[in-house]
């Protein structure tokens, strides 16, 4: 499905909120649905929250008010399962197994279905502990049963993540397993001083894919470095401005451009899941799919 035909999500409900608010407070107040405006200044206090407040707000949905930051925090605790953060991951989850249930059969034109994901926020969580978890992530709420399911129905899976190359075989270790990206089994990490699990998310592997993409034979797609970008980017609707000038490609861009290729392989991408709005502009997805993350913007 190319990029004019793209569904936004619950559209109408973004219009009914943008509508509700002040158009002064707009950009903001609705930030969590729609783009935000980063060049929005406030005239005054009231027309945004707190950080210490967002920050108690941030806790509280995580189910873990009492979370304290920093090396000697509560980085080590588990993310509770029983968060309305969670229930939300599971919420877009179900939605996006619905979606992609309801069309599980093939297509008139023959063309092969697929589902794109990111991973950090989407398919792993990296919640404040985490971080000092050596970027070892546990399993969004309600994604590894989406992406078994969609691949039981027969959809191609395919992670998209502005990762660079350089950390592919661990994300691949992260998502599926340790021996899938050709390790020996790790169970624990030390960081800080600190021993914790290493997680094997237990996603499958993505569906593998030409070595057009930094040499990688599956299908998960990380971002190669600035001047190895691959043919099929250096357009001028995708990476081809960024790649004359020796820049790294924005991620609209590089994102849709990937999945633009990954069309062009005679995928129709049914579904594209991502926690940034940067993950889901651009097109080539038949549907988007916005996870749940109060916690960062990346345009
Ligand atoms: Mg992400």
């Amino acid at each position: 499905m190319k990029r004019l035909a793209r569904v936004r999500r619950t559209p109408w409900l973004i219009v009914v909120v943008a509508v509700a608010v002040l158009t002064t407070a707009a950009a903001v107040a609705v930030a969590g649905l729609q783009p935000a405006n980063l060049s929005y200044t406030p005239n005054s206090e009231s027309q945004f929250t707190n950080i210490d407040v967002a920050r108690a707000w941030a806790k509280n949905y995580y189910g873990a008010p009492t979370a304290t930051s920093g090396a000697s925090g509560t980085w080590s605790e588990p993310l509770k399962l029983d968060s309305n953060y969670a229930n939300e991951a599971r919420s877009v989850a179900k939605d996006g197994a619905n979606w992609l249930a309801a069309r599980a059969k093939p297509s008139k034109s023959g063309d092969k279905r697929a589902i794109v994901l990111d991973v950090d926020d989407t398919t792993l969580t990296t919640w404040n502990y985490e971080l000092f978890s050596n970027w070892d992530f546990r399993a969004t709420p309600g994604m590894v049963d989406l992406v078994n399911e969609a691949k039981a129905e027969g959809y191609a899976v395919f992670f998209l993540t502005g990762r660079g190359d350089s950390q592919h075989n661990a994300t691949i270790a992260n998502l599926v397993n340790d021996t899938a990206a050709g390790f020996s089994p790790i169970d624990t990490l030390t960081y800080s001083g600190f021993k914790v699990p290493e997680i094997d998310a237990g996603y499958p592997m993505p569906t593998p894919l030409s070595t057009g993409h930094g040499g990688f034979a599956d299908g998960l797609f990380t971002k190669p470095p600035v001047g190895s970008y691959p043919a099929y980017l250096n357009t001028s609707e995708f990476c081809a401005s960024a790649i004359a000038a020796g820049k790294s490609c924005a991620t609209i861009q590089y994102k849709s451009g990937t999945r633009a290729y990954i069309e062009s392989q005679g995928y129709d991408i049914v579904g594209n899941f991502g926690d940034q709005f940067s993950d889901l502009e651009g097109g080539y997805a038949d549907k988007t799919f916005k996870m749940p993350n109060p916690n960062y913007y990346l345009p």
